[in-house]
């Protein structure tokens, strides 16, 4: 189906409200019955029509359809955030004994689930630098149940070669999830590449306004029913209607703001590389990119984040530059409509920086959708003050 189409009309049914162009806002916590004989059926098959908003709600629903479509998948459960999809798609598909691969350094939060919550239950973690498929099937042990992937990834960018990944992974029987969210759909397709379950932080891109959070996981009917039936109403992480809302209203625009911060942030990673206090730039679609190949391949387009670093060794002088910059806030996320910069560094401990390690020099830099001569007149004030 064509996207315009996906965005426009997809899961809208407007006859049956008013014939209005916006989608209403069904904001109820319950669902009533005429029947017994329909109230059984709805607690037999919950995801088979409404009977309570922790679970299926009109509004979501119309979420729902469109995100599924853009991701070529059977279904999606959307999530009030990004982490709770990536928690439900994991927890579903793990049991005790369990041994699951992932790549280096994924999103703090999956960090965070890997390293204090799945040990109590007897599941085990294996990082790998995941540019490699010898290093999937090499860390792949007998009790091997997951794969988790993150490409690109958000801070350094490095891609795993998907198609690849999941076909190993069939090969054994593996269930795979991807973080596609420095990517959205729109960028690159990971459930046709052979990809069980497609997730991305709705929070980003999708909603694109930095005014609500949203998580969506991708997959097929089956595997989306099985989530839907435990974790998602067992944890009570589904989108609320409010939220689903502005996510409809967000993907509307999503294709034109993805391609102006498209063009943007490509001006604006040419500034930077020419830039004689800059050392270094990470960005998958520059030449310049270790796995640029990679993700000419396997990505559409690229846009938003980069990372670079300093000519120099002073934590003093990265601190100096993100707190010049007149125009780019300072914060966590990305995604939204206003630029963004963010040291790695503010989360390490001032005593432990090493300049040696290149990854405690990184500043991340969000472009949005301010013009870009702005942006780079910005970029340049701070990096004058070096
Ligand atoms: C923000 C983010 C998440 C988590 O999404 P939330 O909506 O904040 O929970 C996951 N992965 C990546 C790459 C992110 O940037």
């Amino acid at each position: 189906m064509d996207i315009s189409q996906i965005i426009n009309e997809l899961g809208e049914d407007r006859e049956h409200y008013f014939n209005a162009v916006a989608p209403p806002i069904l904001q109820t916590s319950n669902f009533t019955f005429k029947k017994v004989a329909d109230l059984t059926k709805a607690f037999e098959d919950e995801m088979g029509g409404y009977l309570y908003s922790r679970g299926l709600n009109p509004t979501v629903d119309i979420l729902r359809k469109k995100l599924a479509a853009l991701d070529g998948a059977e279904d999606c459960l959307v999530f009030n955030n990004g982490a709770a999809a990536i928690f439900a798609g994991i927890f579903a598909n793990i049991k005790s004994g369990d041994h699951i691969v992932s790549v280096a350094k994924p999103y703090t939060w999956v960090q965070r689930m890997f390293d204090v919550i799945l040990p109590r239950f007897n599941v085990t973690v294996t990082y790998i630098d995941g540019t490699q498929i010898e290093n999937w099937i090499n860390a792949t042990n007998d009790n091997t149940s997951f794969y988790y992937l993150e490409s690109p990834n958000s801070w350094d960018f490095a891609l795993q070669p998907i198609r690849h990944v999941a076909a190993f992974a069939r090969s054994r029987g593996i269930t795979t999830l991807i973080d596609n969210s420095y990517c959205t759909p729109l960028y690159q397709k990971p459930i046709e590449m052979g990809i069980d379950m497609a997730m991305q932080t709705a929070t980003k891109y999708i909603g694109g306004h930095s005014d609500t959070l949203g998580g969506v996981l991708s997959g097929t009917h089956a595997m989306m029913e099985k989530i839907f039936n435990s974790e998602y109403l067992n944890i009570g992480s589904g989108i609320q209607p409010f939220n689903a809302w502005l996510m409809i209203r967000g993907l509307r625009t999503l294709p034109a703001r993805l391609e102006r911060i498209t063009k943007t942030t490509a001006e604006v990673v040419a500034f930077m590389k020419q830039h004689p206090k800059v050392e270094s730039i990470l960005f998958p679609h520059d030449e310049s990119f270790p796995q640029y190949a990679l993700a000419k391949e396997q990505m559409k387009g690229a846009c938003g984040l980069f990372t670079f670093t300093l000519k120099s060794d002073k934590r003093e002088d990265i601190v100096l530059f993100c707190e010049s910059l007149q125009h780019f806030m300072m914060a966590v996320s990305w995604g939204g409509h206003e630029s963004l910069v963010i040291p790695k560094c503010a989360g390490i401990p001032v005593k432990d920086f090493d300049a040696t390690n290149k990854e405690h020099k990184y500043i991340r830099v969000y472009t949005g959708l301010e013009d870009a001569a702005y942006l780079i007149k910005d970029l340049e004030g701070a990096l004058g003050k070096i």
